[in-house]
């Protein structure tokens, strides 16, 4: 058997009911095979890939709270710190009933590649808790954060582990969790990214991941001949990383037809209207049958489908595993020349397969949605220097940061005999760093 086999087949017995922390590893390690292939002798007696899929150290807490009624409440919780061979663990906190150890595991274990695809110091870590903030007030959101915060704060710090927001967790949990931890700990750093800007965050942050997923979806098809400029574009989602995806597609001279939420989707024949957009869902934090209900040209369809609506290219920038194989067929069935993720793996491993089979350029998640926690780093060395950069100097070292991770992703493509492969080439180029470090530092 192949050592990447060995090593996959390990993970599933030691890991068992975690299919997307499985799915996650086969991935990176079927396309990692030509490097391992090439360096087998020393990564099998490094154990390279077993320690490489194995966090070094996992953080499981209970999180009791009060709600508006008095009655005490208790969530799980989990901070998950995988890699640290490059730098402090970063990665985002999820808070979503779905959450669980294993895909937090999954999203730790991607976000090693992706952070060392970015070029910047940052170790591979992720956390979350199945809470959901949705429907909850304000005090029963700062009671939760209080109490995840005053368990975690043990564990992180500005040199160790910098936690950044995620699905369910923006700028008022960020802004809770940032004030539990001065509180506990007299300190004022930057031990979490994605704050507010009168407190530490950096200008662009918000806009980061769907900024940088168009800058890096703009050079890919450049570097393919074709211009982002007049094309339709589907972005599923209706979130932080959707609606400045969709901005910044608009600003680049495209045409965002379609977003999505966890009830339905809408398709906008004129084009989204984002400040209506923005109103709806930051504002308002309301469903999208209020977008609908407040523009005639709109089309509201409840449940799944977004991937179905004409388009030369789409965006998923919801959540994972969301666009399926009857997606990806549906999606080249009509056209579409390019996806780029903008959400951590919303794309089934058969849905991609299909879609590269089939022609499509496929940008991966850990190199496109790479630029929210670029922009971290950033706040990370704003917070250092004691610092504020201007929103266009942010802005100019999120489009350089991107432009580099898609050449370094194609040039690493390229080298191993398949170019065009992004999936490899950012998985390559991710993990011979990442190695190349764990190597060089003995065995820790
Ligand atoms: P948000 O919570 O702001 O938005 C998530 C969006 O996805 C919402 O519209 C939500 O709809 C929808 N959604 C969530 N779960 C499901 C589901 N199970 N089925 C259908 N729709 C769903 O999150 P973000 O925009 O921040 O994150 C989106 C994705 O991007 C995630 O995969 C995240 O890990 C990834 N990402 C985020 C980064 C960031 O900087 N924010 C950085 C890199 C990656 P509803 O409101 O109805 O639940």
């Amino acid at each position: 058997m192949s050592y990447v086999d060995e090593v996959y087949e390990r993970v599933v017995r030691e890991n068992p009911s975690q299919p997307e922390f499985h799915q996650a590893v086969r991935e990176v390690l079927d396309s990692l095979r030509p490097v391992i292939e090439r360096n087998e002798e020393k990564y099998r007696r490094e154990a390279l890939l077993e320690r490489i899929t194995m966090p070094e150290r996992q953080l499981l807490f209970r999180v009791p709270w009060v709600d508006d009624k008095g009655q005490v409440q208790v969530n799980n919780a989990f901070r998950v710190q995988f890699n640290s061979a490059i730098g402090p663990y970063k990665g985002g906190i999820r808070l979503h009933p779905s959450v669980n150890l294993g895909i937090i595991k999954f999203l730790g274990f991607e976000q090693i590649f992706k952070n060392s695809l970015t070029g910047l110091p940052i170790g591979g870590g992720k956390g979350g808790s199945d809470f959901d903030p949705k429907g909850k007030s304000d005090r029963e959101v700062m009671a939760f954060c209080q109490s995840f915060m005053t368990e975690l704060y043990k564990y992180i710090g500005a040199d160790v582990d910098v936690p950044a927001g995620d699905i369910g967790t923006g700028a008022r949990e960020i802004g809770y969790m940032y004030g539990q931890y001065k509180r506990l700990t007299g300190k004022y750093e930057g031990v979490l990214t994605g704050k507010g800007l009168t407190y530490g965050g950096s200008l662009a942050r918000k806009e980061a991941t769907g900024y940088g997923l168009l800058y890096l979806t703009e050079e890919m098809l450049k570097t393919n001949g074709i211009e982002l400029a007049g094309k339709t574009v589907v972005v599923s989602g209706a979130g932080n990383v959707a609606i400045y995806a969709a901005q910044k597609a608009i600003q680049l001279g495209a045409k965002v037809v379609t977003v999505s939420d966890s009830t339905g989707w809408v398709y906008d024949p004129e084009g989204i209207d984002i400040d209506l957009l923005r109103e709806v869902k930051e504002v308002r934090r309301a469903r999208l049958t209020e977008y609908a209900s407040a523009r005639p040209s709109c089309e509201y369809h409840p449940g799944k489908g977004v991937f179905t609506a004409k388009c030369d290219v789409a965006l998923p920038c919801a959540t994972q595993n969301e666009l399926t194989l009857d997606d990806a067929k549906a999606l080249v069935a009509n056209g579409c020349i390019a996806v780029a993720e903008g959400a951590n793996m919303p794309t089934t491993q058969d849905a991609t397969e299909y879609l590269m089979a089939n022609g499509v350029l496929f940008a991966p998640g850990k190199a496109a949605n790479a630029g929210g926690v670029a922009t971290s780093a950033l706040e990370m060395s704003q917070n250092s220097m004691r610092l504020h950069w201007t929103f266009d100097e942010v802005d100019e070292k999120l489009k350089g940061i991107m432009v580099n991770i898609f050449r370094n992703v194609d040039y690493a493509a390229k080298e191993y005999g398949m170019a065009g492969n992004y999936v490899a080439g950012a998985n390559i180029a991710g993990f011979l760093k990442v190695a190349e470090a764990m190597m060089a530092q003995g065995v820790v």
